[in-house]
C-alpha cells in the first residue's frame, strides 16, 4: 500500500497500514539515511507517552534523540521553534541530520517547519498519528502561527517519506476521529463519487477504526489530495477546491474560539455549500439531502449555532485571505463527488443560506 507523491523537484512515498512501524528502519535506509545519522524525533505530550518508546525501539541502531512539546496549536509558535532549534544545536544536529515528526497535524507543521529552516533546511520524515494529518501530510505546507493569525509563517517543504501506522489511531479521542474523517469525506465529495458511496457504506467501520477500512480511506483521501496538489503545487488554481467547506468552517472555528474541532466546523461548512448550491439550482434537493444524511452518518452537526450573527459571519468570510478583492469566492458542489469554484455569488443568497442553517 504505497502511494508515490511527485512534486517538481522531489518525489516521496507514503506508506499506510496497520502495525507497519517496524518498516521504519528499512525505509530510512532506502531513503539514504544511514545508521550514523542523527535523528531528532519531535512529538507532543499526548502522543509521546503512547508511541515515543515504540519509535525509539525501532531506531535502536540509529542515533536518535527526542523533543516533546505541549499538545495543541499553542506549540505552533515561534518560541517553540526557537527552543527546538536550541536543543538541536546543543545536541549536535548538523546538515546531514533528520527530523522525525511523530504526532498529528500540529507536530507535522511544526517539525516540518523547523526542518525547513534549520541550517537552511535538513531532511524530515513523518509518522502521522491522527486521521486529520492525512491532509497535512501531503502538499508540503509547513508552518506556525503568529499572534495576529494562524499559519502566517511557513514554507513549502516536502518530507522524505510518510509512514502511517493506522494502529496508532486507536487511542485518538472520539471527537478527533470524527473530525479527521470529515476531511476524508471532503476529499471524496470534491472529486470521487464512488469513494463517497464507499464512505457512506463504511461509516460505522470507520468510526470504530476498523484497520482495513481506515487504511483504505486514508489511502484514497491522500491519493485525491496528491493528484490535486501535483497539478497545482503553489496554489494558483485548482488547488482551491481543497478549501471546500473551509470558508464557513474557519468562521465557525473563529467564532467558537476553537471549541469546534477543525473537521466539526468543516462539516457545517460543506453542508452550507451544498445548501447554497441547491438554492442556486446547481444541486438537486435529493443531493442536498444526501449531504445531510452522509454527514449525520458520520455523527457531524450540520447547523450553525443560533447565537452567531449572520452579518458578522459574512464580514469574517470577506476578510478570509483566500478571497480575491472583496469578492466572495466559494467552492460549491455541482454533483456528489464534484465541485466548482464560483466568483460571483450574490451575497443575498449567502446571507439567506446562513440564516436557514441556524
Ligand atoms: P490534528 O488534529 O490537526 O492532526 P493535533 O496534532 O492537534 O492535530 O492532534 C489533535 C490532538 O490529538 C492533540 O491533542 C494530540 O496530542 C492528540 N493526539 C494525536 N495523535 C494521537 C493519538 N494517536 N492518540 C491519542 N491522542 C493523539
Ligand atoms: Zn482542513
Amino acid at each position: 500500500k504505497t502511494i508515490r507523491i511527485e512534486t517538481t523537484n522531489h518525489a516521496y512515498p507514503v506508506l499506510i497500514g496497520s502495525k507497519i512501524i517496524n518498516q521504519l528502519p528499512k525505509l530510512l535506509i532506502q531513503t539514504g539515511i544511514s545508521q550514523k545519522t542523527k535523528i531528532l524525533i519531535i512529538s507532543d505530550e499526548n502522543v509521546a507517552p503512547l508511541y515515543l518508546q515504540v519509535v525509539v525501539d525501532q531506531l535502536n541502531k540509529f542515533d536518535a534523540i527526542s523533543y516533546v512539546v505541549p499538545a495543541g496549536d499553542v506549540s505552533k509558535a515561534i518560541g517553540e521553534v526557537e527552543k527546538i532549534i536550541t536543543y538541536a544545536i546543543q545536541h549536535g544536529l548538523d546538515r546531514s541530520s533528520v527530523i522525525l515528526a511523530l504526532g498529528g497535524g500540529v507536530i507535522g507543521d511544526l517539525a516540518g517547519f523547523v526542518a525547513s529552516i534549520y541550517m537552511r533546511g535538513i531532511r524530515y520524515v513523518q509518522c502521522p498519528t491522527t486521521i486529520l494529518a492525512h491532509d497535512s501530510s501531503v502538499g508540503g505546507k509547513v508552518g506556525i502561527n503568529h499572534a495576529l493569525g494562524k499559519n502566517l509563517i511557513g514554507s513549502f517543504y516536502q518530507p522524505q517519506f510518510v509512514l502511517y501506522d493506522t494502529s496508532f489511531l486507536t487511542t485518538l479521542p472520539t471527537r478527533e476521529v470524527r473530525s479527521g474523517l470529515v476531511e476524508v469525506l471532503k476529499h471524496g465529495l470534491i472529486a470521487d463519487r464512488q469513494f463517497v458511496d464507499w464512505l457512506e457504506k463504511n461509516a460505522d467501520s470507520l468510526l470504530h477504526l476498523d484497520q482495513e477500512a481506515v487504511s483504505y480511506a486514508l489511502k484514497q483521501g491522500i491519493k485525491i489530495k496528491a493528484d490535486i496538489v501535483m497539478e497545482d503545487e503553489k496554489e494558483q488554481g485548482i488547488r482551491a477546491i481543497l478549501n471546500f467547506g473551509h470558508t464557513l468552517g474557519h468562521v465557525i472555528e473563529t467564532l467558537s474560539n476553537y471549541q469546534y474541532l477543525h473537521g466539526e466546523a468543516v462539516a457545517i461548512g460543506m453542508f452550507f455549500a451544498a445548501k447554497l448550491a441547491a438554492k442556486l439550482g446547481w444541486l438537486s434537493k435529493e443531493e442536498e439531502a444526501f449531504y445531510q444524511h452522509l454527514l449525520q452518518k458520520f455523527k457531524c452537526k450540520t447547523s450553525i449555532p443560533k447565537e452567531y450573527d449572520t452579518n458578522q459571519m459574512m464580514n469574517i468570510m470577506l476578510r478570509d485571505k483566500k478571497f480575491k478583492n472583496g469578492q466572495i469566492r466559494m467552492v460549491l458542489p455541482i454533483a456528489i463527488g464534484q465541485v466548482k469554484i464560483e466568483q460571483n455569488i450574490d451575497p443575498k443568497f449567502i446571507f439567506e443560506t446562513l440564516n436557514e442553517l441556524k
